[in-house]
This record gives C-alpha cells, structure tokens and sequence, in this order.
C-alpha cells in the first residue's frame, strides 16, 4: 500500500517562502517555516490524498489498517515513531535541547528527541550551532545564559549542501538563517530553548525560555559526531545510494533514481519516500502514483516490491 501525504505547515516567525518558490507548496500562510512531512502528531498531522483512504489522517489509516502496517520495529513505539520535516530557516532559530526519552517521558508525557538534518540548500556563509567548542560545567552553562554570554562557547559550524548532522539528545543546536534543510527526528514536541535572538512576535510578544529544564538535560561538551553523512554514494542498480544515518530510532538514505531502482519493504518496517528532486513515479503491485518535488509517500510494512522511475533525488526513511 502506498499512500501519498499532504503535509502540514507552519508559519513560526524565523521561516522563509522557499518551501513554496523552490518545493512549490500551496499554502494560504504568507511565510512556511516548517512542512511537515511525515506525521502523526497532533500538532500537525498529514492527511492522505490518494486511493481509498483520501481524506483521512495517517492516524485513521493506521487504526483502521492496524499497527501491522508499522512493520515490526514501529510497533515497538506506543506513538508513531518519527517525524520528517522540511525546513526553511530564514532567520536564525532559537537555541534549544531536547531531552532523551527517559527525561521526557518521566517529565513531559511524550518520548524525547534525537533528530538529524541533512542540508539541502543554503546561503554562502551560513552556520549553525552543534554542541559547545570545548567542556563546560553545568554551573558555567547556567551563568553564561544568564548573562547573555553562552554564544562564546558554543560550536559554530559553517555548512554546505550535502552536509549531515546527528542531534542526539542533550545536544545544544540552532539551525541558522539562510539553510534548507531535511529534519529527521523522533515523534515529539518537546523543545527546552535556552535564547531566543531576544526576538518579539507581531503581538510583541517573546517566546518562553526553558532554562531550569535546558539545563537538566543539555550535555555541555562537545558533539561526538561530524557534519557528513556516515556512508560514500554508492552506484546501485538504476542510480545511487548514500548511507546518511542508521541508528537504532531510523535509517536514513539518500536515494538519486537515474532510471529505475526498486527495493522490496518487508515485515521489519514502513518506508518512507521524500521527494527533493526531479520528477517519476512509483509502483506497488497494481498502484502506481506520479512523483515530483515536495512529495511524501508512504509505504506500508509488507507492501513487498516497490519500483521507483524517472529521475528522482529522495530520502528514504524506515525504523
Ligand atoms: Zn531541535
């Protein structure tokens, strides 16, 4: 079963319009920070737009087709296990943490966060935060909010396109302004922001700090990770494939179709298909459904062979 999934945007006030002048998303918001790719969240969920189940929440499909179609490692998860966005970073984002399941479960009600961007697009110059420049004490972190000084230990990383980063949970980061990206992460919400650039919203409002819970949680050294994707491209029938991240909460590949490549989607897990490029199609059994930038597809658990044609840049995601 393939499902085709209409995003859901967001508007927050640090976004950009690329995700319409360069993905070609409609939408009635003036600016789309997020779109949300693949999602069960109730803070934006995706609904279906093909076949049978058009009209419906991927919740409803899943209720409806039963967790089987989760595959046998997202049936492991109480809640939809991840959650894919494309996000446009016109402005610089706040400086934030996620907290690791245990804390977030215990003190939050939802499962932490580990999340990974893998950079599409970004202006000459642009960087974000990844962690601290060098070890510091939990006290020291403290202090340096607040009085404004913490910017001077953080790790500021200049990016390019292609460039990947592995955010466990605990790691300080910031996407900033001028970088497209592809955010791969764990189905939560939960975001401790430790400063927020002082910024005001239209009603002149700030947005809350998190600084007590930040620091539970914030390991203050640091990242033990690079800014590559962990594999080389590697030429497969019909295209090539990189290794970007496998990790116990997903595997991630990029996936270049030059004319045709298919896999087969076992009992393990679902797949999921996001388009950053070109134009083809895809075929499952007797479904097949047109692909072209900006779209998500999902692939139930079981589906068996899956042929993807044209020419295509996606990333492909299963737990
Ligand atoms: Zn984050």
């Amino acid at each position: 079963m393939i499902l085709k999934l209409k995003p859901a945007f967001k508007d927050y006030l640090w976004g950009g319009t690329k995700l319409k002048t360069d993905f070609g998303f409609e939408s009635e918001l003036d600016k789309l920070a997020e779109g949300w790719m693949l999602s069960c969240h109730k803070d934006g969920e995706n609904t279906v737009e093909n076949g049978a189940y058009a009209g419906k929440t991927l919740s409803e499909v899943i209720e409806l087709e039963g967790r089987d179609i989760l595959g046998e490692n997202g049936k492991k998860f109480d809640f939809f296990p991840i959650l894919i966005k494309l996000i446009d970073a016109k402005n610089d984002l706040s400086v934030q943490v996620h907290p690791d399941n245990e804390y977030a479960l215990r003190v939050e009600g939802e499962y932490g966060k580990t999340e990974c961007w893998y950079v599409l697009d970004c202006d000459e110059g642009a960087e974000l935060i990844y962690g601290f420049k060098k070890k510091i004490s939990t006290d020291e972190f403290r202090a340096r909010i607040a009085d404004n000084s913490f910017l001077d230990v953080v790790n500021k990383v200049k990016v390019k396109k292609g460039d990947f980063f592995f955010i466990e949970a605990g790691t300080l980061h910031a996407i900033g302004g001028g970088i497209l990206l592809c955010e791969i992460q764990q189905n939560s919400n939960t975001t401790y922001r430790v400063y927020d650039y002082n910024r005001k919203d239209k009603d002149g409002n700030t947005r809350p700090l998190h600084v007590d819970k930040a620091v539970d949680v914030t390991l203050c050294e640091p990242p033990k990770y690079g800014t590559k994707p962990q594999g080389e491209v590697k030429t497969i029938d019909g295209g090539k494939s990189q290794k970007l991240v496998d990790c116990e909460l997903f595997k991630v590949k990029r996936i270049d179709v030059e004319s045709e490549v298919s896999f087969n989607v076992g009992k393990n897990s679902f797949v999921s298909v996001v388009v950053l490029d070109g134009e083809g199609e895809i075929e499952n059994g007797s479904d097949t459904l047109g692909l072209k930038k900006g779209d998500s597809i999902f692939i139930a658990a079981d589906s068996g062979k899956v042929v993807l044609k044209g020419k295509l840049s996606l990333i492909k995601t299963t737990v």
